[in-house]
């Protein structure tokens, strides 16, 4: 199983689409500011997972004006335009997922305080399965498993 460090995403991953962000953002009705480029271009050079906190620090780096309420209002356009999906850890914080891909979930061991990707197909049986028992559609990538992995458990 592909530890959360390494990625299920590409290397040679599209960024392209951030290009049409600063249109988008008119379309809506929101402005094109210094802040949100900044945030954009700090996600533009990330792949795979971020925490919200993470994303603020960076930015911040850059643009000392930077708010976190701006970062997190911006983050919920750009998860409606498909760019960023957010999840939660196993301690209930949002982590961004950049680009989104496939859909997975994440598993994280108490004890060691590992965390693993659910790899798709695996996900897939599991999401197959509760569809079959309840006609419940699972959205596998929102949560982290807890659990023991198995050089813990032992
Ligand atoms: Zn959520
Ligand atoms: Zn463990
Ligand atoms: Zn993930």
């Amino acid at each position: 199983m592909p530890q959360v460090d390494e990625h299920l995403i590409d290397d040679d991953i599209d960024t392209s689409a951030w290009d049409g962000v600063p249109i988008r953002l008119r379309a809506a009705g929101l402005r094109w500011t210094p802040q949100r480029r900044t945030l954009v271009d700090v996600l533009r050079e990330h792949q795979g997972h971020v925490t919200a906190t993470e994303l603020i620090s960076r930015c911040r780096e850059r643009d000392q004006t930077t708010t976190p309420s701006t970062v997190y209002r911006t983050l919920d356009v750009l998860e409606e335009f498909g760019l960023v999906a957010h999840g939660h850890g196993h301690d209930g914080r949002e982590e961004y997922h950049v680009l989104p891909g496939e859909t997975h979930g994440h598993l994280y061991c108490e004890a060691c305080g590992r965390q693993w990707e659910i790899r798709p197909e695996t996900g897939a049986a599991i999401v197959d399965a509760l569809a079959a028992d309840l006609g419940f559609e699972v959205d596998l990538s929102h949560v982290t498993i807890s659990g023991h992995c198995q050089g813990c458990h032992d």
